[in-house]
């Protein structure tokens, strides 16, 4: 699975996959329900720690 260079902010390791892509995430507040814009979800592949990050973000990436 491909793999992103970034910081986890619980372990601090630089490696991570890709758990979904454009991944929208609903739910409520007080009494509306939202939808979340499509999310990148990365895991933290040492702690499991998920990250979310919109699609705009961009990440080093070895090759591709
Ligand atoms: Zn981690």
């Amino acid at each position: 699975m491909e793999q992103k260079m970034l910081a986890c902010p619980v372990c601090q390791s630089n490696k991570a996959e890709i758990a979904g892509e454009n991944v929208k995430l609903s739910g409520q507040f007080e009494d509306k329900e939202f939808l979340t814009i499509p999310l990148t979800v990365l895991r933290c592949v040492k702690c499991g720690y998920y990250m979310f990050f919109d699609n705009t973000a961009e990440f080093t990436t070895d090759g591709q």
